[in-house]
């Protein structure tokens, strides 16, 4: 800039109204009561979340441009405009979104000390020679680190990967955990989920078959040990892969519905899972595919075995990011939308990518608008005058942030038998709150609720998060959460990993 133009800017500064704050870099504006309601989510205790933007993902509560929430105790109690609170706590939510916490249905929380160990990486070696087929998943991580974890690891790196997702916005989460070497690993898993204070639901999958590991007959022990009440935060569902074999997966689905648990499996047809779960969905297998059935990805799967799924009312979870980066196969986003399904969300793994619900819907909405985008395109002609046609009859319908965000929310509350009690705010559910900050530099000024959530924020505007009333983050800050220790921990967790592994760590590579 010349003198002389920078005179003319300060010239410009000392007439105007904001010249003042924007040379002294004023602090956000303080807040005249600003401490966390104290002992939020105990019996009987009362907060309003007074003047927020709330997006209820309730049809029947609605949306409102200024309302407020009343939470007693663990639960909603009211969802309206200028509720009368009494003298209860009031929580400031002028110019923030207050919506339901985000749900993830699939993230494999044991893998936190590997995070971004695979930014290129496969799911397995493709023989390509290229530097995504080496390191992979199957090889480095699944069959590699893996196998050496101890139940101190697993506990670590399951409350480290729950508390930045807490930090997210993520209120809910299904833990695929396939780390049971022995019942002291299942222990640390259920323990270190129990103790992040966020809603989650245990997944009980494999371990690498060594002796000493009780997959999938432990999970008997697990449930009476751990889940002998619903009425926790902590809720279990049994793993059943397909490509343990039929005689494994067919126990472990029996031992789960006599448990009465859910029955979650991946199907991927990259992975060579299509033959079995037609075999399983077509019923010949000797087990039925039911509404208690989850399946994670569902790329490459035949029709026929849609169709089924669909009929018997079982459930998909679609980790879009990883399978279009990990090499699933393309979502299957659209077969979902011509079967009148709709997918909740998943991770995944942060070996690969990152474990934010911003990035999943954003993921979600760029890969079916390009798929939806390029079919309407491809039904004119690049030259003129036929370049934007108006789209065919049985062309699929566009993504919206309206629906991702159920995605994001209320399907996966469903998905994994939690619908009760969280997705949607509700009064009568648990109170899992986010407040999310629309006055920040990336999302200012507010003219979309949805569509501010889902294609500006990310997780720097997560402010508060509430869960089952308690509050867990509160003005931008974790509560509860010595973070410098738990990394520290976290880092010799992973020195150790690599060390006996045998694996260089190379910040580079
Ligand atoms: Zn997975």
């Amino acid at each position: 800039m010349s003198n002389k133009s920078a005179a003319r800017r300060r010239d410009f500064l000392k007439t105007s109204a904001v010249a003042a704050s924007l040379l002294a870099g004023s602090p956000a504006a303080a807040r005249s009561d600003d401490q966390a309601p104290a002992d939020s989510g105990n019996p009987g205790r009362r907060y309003v979340i007074r003047g927020g933007a709330v997006m209820s993902m309730d049809p029947n509560v609605g949306d409102f441009e200024v309302a407020d929430v009343l939470v007693e105790g663990k639960k909603i109690v009211a969802v309206r405009p200028r509720i009368d609170a009494g003298g209860a706590k009031v929580i400031d939510a002028r110019g923030r979104i207050v919506m339901p916490g985000f749900v993830d249905t699939h993230h494999h929380q044991f893998e936190t000390a590997e995070r971004s160990f695979l930014p290129n990486g496969l799911l397995q070696n493709d023989g390509s020679g290229s530097p995504s087929a080496s390191p992979n998943y199957t090889e480095h991580v699944l069959r590699g680190f893996a196998k050496v974890y101890r139940p101190q690891d697993v506990y670590i790196n399951e409350l480290f990967a729950g508390l930045s997702q807490l930090d997210a916005g993520v209120t809910t989460v299904l833990d695929v955990s396939q780390i049971h070497h022995s019942p002291e690993h299942s222990d640390a898993a259920v323990q270190a989920l129990m103790d992040t204070g966020r809603r989650a639901t245990f997944g009980y999958f494999e371990s690498d078959g060594r002796e000493g590991a009780r997959y999938p007959e432990d999970a008997r022990r697990i449930r009476d040990q751990w889940f002998s009440s619903d009425d926790q935060l902590v809720t279990m569902v049994m793993g059943g892969e397909l490509h343990l074999g039929k005689e494994v997966y067919t126990r472990a689905w029996t031992i789960g519905r006599e448990l009465g648990l859910k029955v979650v499996a991946h199907a991927v047809g990259a992975f060579g899972m299509r033959p079995t779960l037609d075999e399983v969905a077509q019923g010949t297998g000797g087990l039925q595919v039911g509404p208690d059935n989850l399946f994670i990805h569902m790329t490459g799967m035949s029709d026929e075995t849609w169709k089924k799924i669909r009929d018997a009312g079982a459930q998909v979870s679609l980790a879009i990011p990883i399978e279009m980066v990990m090499r699933h196969g393309t979502p299957p986003i659209l077969k979902m939308r011509e079967l009148g399904m709709e997918p909740s969300l998943s991770s995944d793994v942060e070996t690969t990518m990152a474990a934010d619900p911003f990035t999943l819907m954003r993921g979600a909405m760029t890969m079916q608008r390009m798929l939806v985008n390029q079919l309407v395109l491809d039904q004119g002609d690049p030259v003129p005058p036929n370049h934007w046609p108006t789209p065919a009859e049985g062309t699929p319908s566009l993504l919206t942030v309206q629906e991702v965000l159920r995605y994001a929310t209320s399907n996966g509350a469903e998905h994994l038998g939690l619908g009760d009690r969280t997705g949607t705010l509700t009064p009568g559910k648990h109170a899992d709150i986010v407040l999310l900050d629309t006055t920040a530099l990336n999302v200012a000024p507010l003219n979309n609720v949805p569509g501010a959530v889902v294609s500006l924020m990310d997780r720097t505007n997560v402010e508060t998060v509430i869960v089952a009333g308690k509050v867990r983050k509160w003005r931008g800050r974790l509560l509860d959460a010595d973070l410098d220790r738990l990394r520290r921990e976290l880092e010799a967790s992973r020195d150790y990993l690599f060390k006996t592994y045998g694996m260089r760590k190379d910040l580079f590579a």
